[in-house]
């Protein structure tokens, strides 16, 4: 009974862990496997409790010093973690969980358009939020339907302080989606069309991410358009995803790559989606 409940526990595990990090799944068996190995020699390594205190720690040294390594033989390479440089992510959370990675050129892109707005706006921070994973090209990165091959990116919008209008680091929402810009009255209302439509998953993270920033945090529309200026303008960019009515609002009509991404996708008025 206990094996049982076992191996059902680490298959859940295995199966959360590959959804939510591609490698943490695989490194969990690995960990099992070596204390196995070891149990002879070490008796105390191949206890539940040991395994499952040692875990964390082989899971993290292997994230930050081991995956970023490997990645680079399949193409693809971290943005930066930590430090106080212009490109960072917006939470630590994206690096731990391996969803930080991208082409080499998709990397030169965003620290390319981080540097020019930390010297247009004395120093601003561009966030960075899901990525790609290190490895496989299709493999998908769950909930998003196409950051598989290291070619897409989603990156956070500029925000306000609400008293003084002075530009604020961060984003109202925790993991920076989910906090919406939405349509003002006579704009194209996307939004309204999919719920229509019956697209719940459209809205869906409005619904599940807290709101109590969003008064005072307001959107930055002057920083967000040069960001978006910068990227339409950079010719490794192929295509930006934006909601219609920001696109209208912030002037960018001009931009063909700066697109609608349909219904059965999610909102893009909390962050833009780019891609090679
Ligand atoms: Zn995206």
């Amino acid at each position: 009974m206990r094996t049982v409940l076992s191996v059902l526990l680490v298959s859940v595990l295995f199966v959360l862990l590959t959804i939510l990090t591609q490698v943490g799944g695989i490194l969990l068996l690995l960990w099992i496997g070596i204390t196995y190995l070891l149990r002879k020699r070490y008796k105390w390594i191949y206890k539940t409790w040991m395994v499952a205190l040692s875990f964390p720690l082989v899971y993290l040294a292997a994230t930050f010093a081991l995956i970023p390594l490997l990645a680079q033989f399949g193409g693809r390479t971290a943005l930066p973690c930590f430090g106080n440089g212009s490109l960072q992510p917006l939470t630590l959370i994206t690096c731990a969980c391996n969803r930080q990675y991208v082409t080499p050129v998709l990397r030169e892109v965003a620290v390319d358009a981080a540097k020019q707005m930390a010297t247009k706006y004395h120093g601003s921070k561009l966030y960075y939020l899901d990525a790609n994973f290190p490895f496989i090209d299709g493999f998908p990165l769950i909930p998003h339907l196409s950051h598989n091959n290291g070619k897409k990116l989603d990156l956070a919008f500029y925000y306000k302080d609400a008293n003084s209008g002075k530009p604020l680091d961060g984003a109202p929402s925790v993991i920076g989606y989910g906090v919406f810009e939405g349509p003002k009255k006579g704009e194209i209302d996307k939004p309204k069309e999919c719920a229509w439509q019956g697209e719940t998953q459209y809205s869906l993270m409005g619904r599940i991410i807290p709101q109590d920033k969003a008064q005072l945090m307001p959107f930055d529309e002057e920083r967000t358009k040069a960001l978006m200026i910068i990227l339409g303008n950079d010719d490794r960019v192929k295509k930006m995803f934006l909601e219609p009515h920001l696109k209208t609002r912030l002037g960018l009509t001009g931009y063909a790559k700066i697109r609608y991404q349909g219904c059965h996708s999610v909102r893009h008025d909390d962050h833009v989606h780019i891609q090679l």
